[in-house]
């Protein structure tokens, strides 16, 4: 296999935060293939396919794919056992308006 280059994983951060409302480039997610577990900014990431295709630093399984398209998207997170995503506190109390 030749070597290619890639980005690291902080470049999915405006892609993703297009789908979702939260920063994931601090998200854990786990391989699937090998069980490693490290953040979404470790993951590396190829941009030459169409979409983008996030490895896993560790054995270079694909653990994320995501596609854009003009109107929709696809995110395919079959190699990815979980993604723990930090979440901003609940509030006890919501605050009146
Ligand atoms: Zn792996």
């Amino acid at each position: 296999m030749t070597e290619m280059s890639y980005l690291d994983g902080n470049m999915l951060d405006g892609p993703l935060r297009e789908l979702f409302a939260v920063d994931l480039s601090t998200a854990m997610g786990r391989c699937e293939n090998c069980g490693m577990v490290g953040s979404m900014a470790s993951l590396h990431v190829f941009s030459h396919a169409p979409g983008l295709i996030a490895r896993c630093p560790s054995c270079e399984e694909v653990m994320l794919r995501l596609v854009r398209g003009p109107d929709q998207a696809w995110l395919d997170l079959r190699g990815t056992t979980f993604l723990q995503v930090p979440m901003p506190m609940e509030q006890a109390h919501p605050s009146p308006l």
